[in-house]
């Protein structure tokens, strides 16, 4: 059986741990590959390379690290397709979603082929007699990035760009569940250009993330995934001293006014509820739609839809999604339907029980939808990660704005309408991060910035953008004098003042 090991010092290496884990298909359910689980020895190992090559990485000119994105950019472009069939296999989801994956991660490279003017500082002259000011952005050394299963690909792009392109030196630990694609990332970096060591993929699960946050020579950790693992991550690494960014789950709305276009708005939940089964950080898996007319057509609407959508294989092309990641993920999202049914919302249609002829072993689940759905439930309350939608019905926009604001999760939330006023009203009073207007999922373009709030997100800079280079640097501020001259000053025993 193939064997994912880890990527350390240029080379794939097996580590000394002899743990290892099953990789699954989701699709055939059953094993597919193993994958090595590193342990401390392994992360130090790739501690040490990183450090050795780290300070002639960052020496290396912006200019020609940005030369060394835009080649790697390049190799990812050209293995895009069977890049995307082996992190379908590895996740489950559709090709063509996992080409989607890749390339919102590719928008982040390109992002940062930019990185000589984005390093640029600022520069004061004259901020008093014969004195300039000015400052400039440094990488903080060796830095570490811990990701979900849900993007293989586009999440640890997220992190390793810019933290690679401002001059550190990256350490990947992937999701057990689909470690393939991040090492062959790693491997095509190596191609581009990037020297040995200055990207490291060690794989494993708790113990490879305790390591990280113990290691003193690890600046700064990225880690996106569930929010009490997150919190945890979070607590551990700044009692450790170092930066840290921790992005949490989600339970993201699609509040539907009156005077919304209800087919546009029907098609867009659809793809947002139900795509990647459901298994996104920005999916929208909970309506509110505002007024019963309104519920009540939507309902209508949505029931004939889910009757058109095909669950398939991760290589249909006809899919419009696939299998759930995982046996137990499965088992945990069938629990929730049944919570739903206990707690007493209505449950019009039931996706339990879904097999597809040829693949009855595959982690498959038809969509579900639920209606009176009400805020004091558990299965409302919580992240399901499934292909389930739960519609809450709301009377006024205030209170579907008070549902979003009031949920623990703050990640991402949509408004559907005509109506501009109600929509710019909405955006301003929702306390949630990232806000779509007639956008169901609003992940926003890589020269913005991805962060969710409350329990979606802890720490204070977000995911890429200039938040990314923010994160992967430090500001040295530099104060000169030269007087004219030589002229000596008097002696001063008080605080320096620009009189
Ligand atoms: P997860 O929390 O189980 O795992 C995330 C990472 O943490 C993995 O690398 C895993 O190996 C590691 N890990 C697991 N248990 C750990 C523990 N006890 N201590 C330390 N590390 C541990 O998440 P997942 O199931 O892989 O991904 C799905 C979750 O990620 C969902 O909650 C989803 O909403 C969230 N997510 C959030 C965002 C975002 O940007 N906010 C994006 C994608 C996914």
């Amino acid at each position: 059986m193939r064997l994912i090991q880890h990527f350390i010092d240029g080379v794939e290496v097996g580590g000394v741990g002899d743990a290892r884990q099953a990789v699954f298909d989701p699709s055939l359910g059953r094993p597919q590959a193993e994958v090595v689980l590193g342990v401390f020895e392994d992360l130090d190992e790739a501690v040490r390379s990183a450090k050795a090559a780290q300070p002639a990485w960052a020496a290396t000119n912006p200019q020609r690290r940005a030369r060394v994105m835009f080649e790697f950019k390049r190799l990812i472009e050209e293995n895009m397709e069977s890049l995307a069939r082996l992190l379908a296999s590895e996740h489950g989801k559709v090709v063509s979603d996992a080409k989607g994956d890749i390339q919102r991660g590719l928008d982040v490279v390109e992002f940062v082929c930019g990185v000589p003017h984005l390093l640029k500082g600022e520069f004061t002259t004259g901020a008093g007699p014969g004195i300039d000011v000015h400052s400039m952005r440094q990488p903080l050394g060796v830095v570490a990035g811990i990701t979900p299963f849900n993007f293989p690909a586009m999440i640890p792009l997220w992190m390793l760009a810019p933290a690679i392109a401002c001059g550190n030196a990256f350490i990947l630990k992937p999701s057990e569940r689909d470690p393939s694609v991040p090492v062959e990332l790693a491997k095509l970096a190596i191609q581009a250009g990037l020297p040995a060591g200055v990207l490291n993929v060690v794989q494993g699960g708790k113990p490879v993330v305790d390591a990280i946050l113990d290691h003193p020579d690890i600046k700064a950790v990225s880690f996106v995934g569930s929010s009490d693992i997150a919190q945890q991550v979070y607590a551990r690494g700044a009692a450790a001293g170092k930066r840290m960014q921790c992005m949490g789950g989600a339970k993201n709305h699609g509040v539907v006014l009156p005077d919304a276009d209800l087919d546009q708005t029907v098609a867009d939940i659809l793809g947002a509820a139900y795509g990647s089964a459901g298994e996104r950080c920005m999916a929208l898996p909970v309506v509110v739609p505002v007024g019963a007319a309104t519920a009540n057509a939507l309902r209508a609407k949505l029931v004939d839809a889910i009757g058109g959508l095909r669950v398939g294989v991760s290589s249909d092309p006809d899919a419009h999604y696939g299998p759930v990641v995982s046996a137990q993920h499965k088992a945990r999202i069938e629990e929730y339907i049944e919570m739903g049914v206990a707690e007493g919302a209505e449950l019009v249609v039931d996706g339990r029980g879904f097999s597809l002829q040829g693949h009855e072993e595959g982690y498959f689940l038809g969509p579900t939808l639920f209606d009176h759905v009400k805020p004091g439930m558990r299965s409302y309350h919580d992240e399901i990660f499934g292909p389930v939608l739960q519609i809450v019905r709301a009377e006024t926009a205030q209170e579907a704005v008070a549902l979003a604001s009031e949920h623990q999760y703050g990640n991402g939330v949509a408004i559907f309408t005509r109506n501009g006023d109600a929509a710019r009203e909405f955006a301003e009073q929702v306390e949630v991060g990232m806000v779509g207007i007639n956008v169901p999922i609003p992940v926003p373009v890589s020269y913005h910035t991805f962060g969710g709030w409350k329990r979606s997100g802890f720490g204070d800079l977000n995911q890429y953008g200039m938040d990314g280079i923010r994160f992967y640097t430090r500001t040295k501020t530099i104060t000169s004098r030269w007087p004219k001259g030589g002229a000596v000053t008097d002696q001063s025993f008080v605080i320096p003042t620009m009189k």
